[in-house]
């Protein structure tokens, strides 16, 4: 369990935070609106009024406690690029920021920032994924051209060998792992058959991974 910070609780913060609070980790929400802090107080583990513009209020909140600061503040890029200054200078180590344009990304990666968000990008580009390959029910960039999928094994495939389903894209992708249920199968042979509900990682390039995908449906 770690505790976080998020600074900005309109719907990408709210929902950041809420899911961190779900996997078990407390967070503090900072917002300047008090109709909006009196909202959250009792979803959060702490819920605060605060200018994220004010350096030394943000001094009053021990974020040397975060994990990491979230600012997620899109719309007024000059609250966003103050509050991330702030934190610079109050020493965060981990701040990832929610950028709104390219100018906003080019100032806050110039400021050292160590992760910046482009959640209308990334979702669409996740939407896109989802509707291009429906069996992909998440996928991983690794960088190199190279991805990490998710696939469910569906009904149809039950008692198919492995080997059958990834064919003769088998040289170049790589089967990562099998989970069935709470069971993990990491070293899977060409024999390996597979279930209805079987989740596999595949790992390979989309060109590859594409070729693959008329089998898994
Ligand atoms: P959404 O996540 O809903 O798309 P958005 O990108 O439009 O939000 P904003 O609405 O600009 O972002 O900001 C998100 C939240 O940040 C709002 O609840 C707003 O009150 C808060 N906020 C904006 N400026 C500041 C500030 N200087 N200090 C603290 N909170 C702020």
């Amino acid at each position: 369990m770690a505790h976080f910070t998020v600074i900005g609780l309109g719907r990408f913060g709210v929902a950041a935070s809420l899911e961190l609070v779900h996997l078990g980790h407390t967070v503090t929400g900072v917002d300047h609106n008090s109709k909006i802090i009196e909202r959250y107080v009792e979803e959060l583990t702490q819920a605060v009024i605060c200018d994220a513009t004010d350096e030394s209020a943000l001094r009053e909140l021990a974020l040397d406690k975060s994990e990491a600061v979230l600012i997620a503040i899109g719309e007024d890029m000059q609250a966003s690029l103050l509050c991330t200054l702030a934190l610079k200078n109050l020493g965060v180590k981990e701040i990832w920021v929610k950028a709104s344009t390219r100018a906003h990304h080019t100032i806050v990666s110039k400021l050292g920032v160590q992760r910046i968000i482009h959640p209308e990008e990334e979702m669409g580009a996740r939407v896109a994924q989802a509707l291009n390959y429906p069996m992909v029910n998440n996928y991983l960039s690794i960088g190199h051209g190279l991805y990490v999928v998710e696939v469910h094994i569906r009904k149809s495939l039950n008692n198919s060998p492995l080997e059958q389903v990834v064919a003769d894209a088998r040289g170049s992708v790589q089967v990562v792992l099998v989970k069935r249920e709470q069971e993990v199968f990491n070293q899977v042979g060409h024999d390996f058959v597979l279930q209805a509900n079987d989740i596999v990682l595949l790992c390979g390039t989309r060109a590859e991974l594409k070729y693959l995908a008329p089998r898994l449906l």
